[in-house]
Parts: C-alpha cells; sequence; structure tokens
C-alpha cells in the first residue's frame, strides 16, 4: 500500500502526521488545520501520543470541522477530557465527535481489516499502571485459512464452514502498516520491531543537545540512539522528525547521513525539515538511501 504522508513536526512547537490513505492522523499540533485545509474531512481517526500542548492544540479546532473524528488518548493524561469539555461548550452543536481513553497494549478495530496497538513509552515518568503516553502501531488484519485445512477441496471446505462455521477454519495475519513513536527515549528495541514505515523523533542531535537532555523533564530520543536501533531491528523505511531548531538543517541531514553509514542502516530514511510542513514525505524527503 502507498501511503501519503503529510505532517509538520518540530520539537517544542508542534506535531502532527496524515497518513492520507489510512485516514489516520497522528497527533494534532498547531498549524495541522490551516495546512490540511480540504483534506480535513478525510481525518476519521486521530490517535494523540500525549497531553504536551504541540501535540494537541488544533484538536478542539478540527472537531467543529470534522465532527465524525474518533479521538483516542492514553487513558490517563487528564488534559483529554478538559478539552472534550472545552470543545463540547464552546461548540455545543459539535457532539458527535467521539474521545476515547486507550490503555496500554489495547487493540482498537478501525474496520475489519485496519487494527491500532498501543504502546506504552516511557515520555512521562509515571507509574507502571499510569498511561500518560502511547507510541501507536497500524496494522492490516486479514483473515487467512488454517495450515491444517489449506490441503482440503473446496467441498471439503464448504462441508467444514457448514459444520463449524467460518470463524473456526480462519486465523487472523496482522500485518504492519506505519508505527508511530510519539515522544519516547528509545529503550525497548522490541517495541518497533515489525514496524514496516516507523515514524520515530529524534530531539537531540549535537553534544550541545545531548547537554539539554539530561536536564529534560520529559524524556526524548537522541539521533544516534533511534538509528543504532533501526540497525538491529526490521524496519522497511524510517521517517525521522522532532528536531530541534536548535540545530540548523544542515547539521541536521550531514548528521542523519553521517549516522545512518555508520550504523550501516539498510533502509532508506526520510526526514521532516524543521519548521516546515512536508507534503507526501516519502516522495520527496528523502534524506538517505543505502
Ligand atoms: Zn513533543
Amino acid at each position: 500500500m502507498n501511503l501519503t504522508i503529510t505532517g509538520y513536526s518540530t520539537a517544542l512547537f508542534s506535531t502532527w502526521y496524515f497518513i492520507e490513505e489510512l485516514g489516520i492522523l497522528f497527533d494534532a499540533g498547531d498549524g495541522m488545520v490551516s495546512a490540511l485545509t480540504q483534506k480535513l474531512g478525510k481525518i476519521k481517526y486521530a490517535f494523540i501520543s500525549h497531553a504536551d500542548r504541540d501535540h494537541l492544540s488544533a484538536l478542539h479546532r478540527l472537531n467543529p470541522l470534522n465532527e465524525k473524528v474518533r479521538v483516542f488518548y492514553p487513558k490517563d493524561a487528564g488534559s483529554f477530557p478538559a478539552l472534550e469539555d472545552f470543545s463540547k461548550r464552546f461548540d455545543p452543536d459539535n457532539i458527535r465527535t467521539n474521545w476515547e481513553p486507550i490503555d496500554s497494549g489495547q487493540r482498537v478495530y478501525l474496520r475489519n481489516d485496519l487494527v491500532v496497538e498501543s504502546i506504552r513509552n516511557e515520555h512521562i515518568k509515571a507509574p507502571e499502571e499510569v498511561i500518560k503516553s502511547l507510541s501507536y502501531k497500524v496494522l492490516e488484519s486479514k483473515k487467512k485459512l488454517k495450515e491444517e485445512y489449506l490441503n482440503l477441496s473446496s467441498d471439503e471446505i464448504k462441508n467444514k464452514i457448514a459444520q463449524e462455521g467460518r470463524d473456526g477454519l480462519m486465523k487472523e495475519v496482522l500485518t504492519p502498516l506505519i508505527t508511530y513513536s510519539g515522544d519516547t527515549p528509545v529503550d525497548d528495541y522490541s517495541r518497533f520491531n515489525n514496524s514496516n514505515i516507523l515514524i520515530h523523533e529524534a530531539t537531540f542531535i549535537d553534544s550541545v543537545s545531548e547537554r539539554l537532555k539530561v536536564n529534560a523533564r520529559n524524556k526524548h530520543s537522541s539521533l544516534e540512539e533511534v538509528l543504532e536501533m533501526v540497525a538491529n531491528i526490521k524496519v522497511n523505511q524510517l521517517i525521522l522528525g522532532h528536531f530541534s531548531l536548535r540545530c540548523s538543517q544542515k547539521l541536521i541531514d550531514s548528521e542523519i547521513i553521517r549516522l545512518c553509514k555508520y550504523y550501516g542502516i539498510e533502509v532508506p530514511v526520510y526526514r521532516m525539515k524543521t519548521g516546515r510542513i512536508s507534503r507526501d514525505v516519502l516522495a520527496k524527503n528523502l534524506i538517505y538511501s543505502p
């Protein structure tokens, strides 16, 4: 499946990514509404990673313009019920938008063939059972005949279905389409293994920003940690974003290329330019190819 990804991601200011073919918005930072304009109607699902203002501030504008959107958020992030309440008072006609809290490891079936799985991350420090920050994995779901029935004739299969029902003969096969890290430090590599397309944050680049990392209230990733992880897991395409404006685009780009070579990255790497909207990221934002 070809995916058209439009987005903006600059640390501190705004982050959002719209996956057009899936109708999925990951995060809803400033500028999303004015950038997507006529395409807003194509948003069906908004998965918000956490309650930092630069990841959600466009939600209350989106709601009156597209009230069919289902908004999903980490279940213990209190900002979302507050924002839902505000949105519904501010635009009282807009009552159809669904706001749905998500736990860690929850599977949400958007359609029969489209599933989103939430993964807890450690961006915001919280006790294990408290969910304030999530990453999201989008999977395609297909029903396939179980191995033990593969050598039956079509008549035998029809009989089996008549006797046992279709569900007993089939198994679900999940194929990863796209994974969104949200804001997160790099930790357990298995979280993002088998991602097909991985959108990952890379807030810190150089030694100056690395020093800021030590003092940061919430945890983030450095470019080097992300590339080291990607070198060790199965990902087909990597999109890097959430860079800091403290670093020039030139420095960011040269560091991506240097570290991709150093870690022997074997997949194409794309990057979100700081301070800019990127339209069709996979067609236009390639920075490294093996
Ligand atoms: Zn952020």
